[in-house]
């Protein structure tokens, strides 16, 4: 049993990859919770892995209780001295901090917490951590903003257990005119290559069958640690996203890689999905395709051939699914440089596509450039661009029909169930759907399917043997 003093947050553990000392510099109305993690190794993976979902969710985290909208306590429940420790730890945030949740280990006896203490403002018990998310939801909503957060508005209630976000360093040191990330989180922050493994580890051994690796910039990661070695299972391994990758690939679960930027060494990757270590899947925000524009957004790798790139990933591993997302409608973009995305999109035929429509964000530098694009041509530009993305998505999900592939399962209802293939990101892509057969699937489950049918975003399977 450990107890974790309420000025470590367990999401820095072993080591701090933040100052301590230093709240998330919050933006202006970003909703930020505390926590305080007591007890054993188990509930610690918990608070782990609701601070990386609320972070990817768009909350700040707040070292102690004076700068949070409301802290979370997670409580161990196992002796009598624990649980007394327990209590303390709530009526402590209580006087402190006034809002005030609590799960983990004791949140099993919540008559006994709210005999104590009357005015928290949920228990949840031990692993529940979807309902503390749900708690905290209704505490302090989730501000959503699309140029910020690294997990869609629509993917804020509800996570199951069976897959998990892995955040794997914090900032950017990138200075992308659009982007204020950089002013808010700070520059590029790598947590030690050990501490990530070890989370996903505990993570796996947990019961999560999917880990998704999320961070600003995951291609750069490691670089600010100038990939320092970190001792693992007996040997080394390099603060650098192809170790990372390869070593997450030995733990059993499904590895994929969230906001990996097209810089030439993510062609090291490939090898690692050809062999089956990592889903083949790459999430790569491209956001452009014109050099200009990209010049004036301040991209990095602005001059990278990325269609290359692309017919090089494709060679080494054809099966490889590659999502992006898209500006259209940026300061100064004309109807010629538009053309170019909409024939570049042509050309890359890439799988999974958001786009959004430029929009000024409150200290962004893009805001005092030139020759804004007026909204009414915005969104035409934003339909030609999704009619292209959503044609060339619909022939690709065709094309599967007939083909046997692995689903994981995410929900069972009576209608069927609600599966997602190694193309699919959860709360972000499509869906396989099956409609019969499914009785004794649970979430969590990889089974066999045969693709029947296809529609624009989704996919209908039978289970095969
Ligand atoms: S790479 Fe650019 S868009 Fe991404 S977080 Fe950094 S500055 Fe923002």
């Amino acid at each position: 049993m450990s107890t974790n003093p309420p000025n470590l947050r367990p999401d820095l553990a072993p080591a701090p990859i933040f100052d301590p000392t230093r709240r998330d510099s919050a933006r202006s109305g970003q909703p930020t919770i505390g926590m305080v993690s007591l007890g054993c190794p188990k509930a610690l993976v918990d608070s782990e892995r609701i601070l990386t979902r609320l972070r990817a969710e768009g909350y700040a985290i707040s070292p102690d209780y004076a700068g949070a909208d409301a802290v979370i306590v997670n409580t161990c429940g196992f002796l009598d001295s624990a649980k007394a420790e327990s209590l303390e730890a709530i009526g402590e945030a209580l006087r402190e901090n006034g809002r005030v949740i609590v799960t983990g280990c004791l949140g099993a006896e919540p008559d006994y917490i709210t005999g104590a203490h009357p005015r928290v403002l949920a228990v949840t018990g031990p692993h529940q951590y979807e309902q503390v998310l749900d708690a905290v939801h209704g505490a302090v909503p989730p501000s959503p903003d699309p140029f910020i957060d690294l997990l869609p508005a629509s993917g804020v209630s509800l996570t199951p257990r069976h897959y998990s976000y892995l955040k794997i360093s914090e900032g950017c040191n990138h200075k992308c005119k659009f982007c204020i990330i950089p002013d808010m989180r700070g520059r590029l922050v790598s947590r030690p290559v050990h501490a990530v493994l070890r989370e996903a580890e505990k993570l796996v051994q947990n019961g999560v069958r999917e880990l998704l690796v999320i961070s600003q910039d995951t291609s750069a990661y490691g670089v600010d640690r100038k990939h320092d070695l970190h001792p693992w299972k007996g040997g080394e391994v390099r603060t650098h996203i192809t170790d990372l990758a390869r070593e997450l690939g030995q733990l059993g679960a499904w590895v994929r890689l969230h906001y990996v930027y097209p810089y030439p060494h993510v062609r090291d990757l490939i090898p690692l999905m050809a062999e089956g270590l990592v889903l083949p899947y790459l999430d790569i925000p491209f956001q452009h395709a014109h050099p200009d524009v990209l010049k004036r957004m301040a991209r990095p790798a602005a001059a990278a051939r990325t269609l290359d790139e692309i017919a090089r990933w494709r060679a080494d591993c054809p099966d490889i699914t590659l999502r992006s997302t898209f500006i259209v409608g940026y300061p100064g973009e004309t109807e010629e440089e538009f053309q170019t995305l909409l024939d570049w999109l042509d050309e890359a035929q890439l799988d999974r596509v958001g786009c959004f429509k430029y929009e000024n964000v409150a200290g962004a530098r893009s805001n005092a450039l030139p020759d804004h694009v007026p909204e009414e041509v915005k969104q035409d530009r934003w339909e030609r661009f999704m009619e292209k993305a959503q044609a060339i998505s619909e022939a690709k999900l065709a094309a599967k029909v007939g083909l046997r592939m692995e689903v994981i399962v995410d929900a069972i209802d009576e209608e069927g169930a609600t599966c997602r293939t190694k193309a699919d990101a959860p709360e972000i892509d499509g869906n396989l759907f099956i409609d019969e057969g499914f009785d004794g699937l649970a979430p969590g489950d990889i089974v066999t399917v045969e693709v029947e049918e296809a529609g624009e975003y989704d996919l209908w399977g039978r289970r095969v043997p």
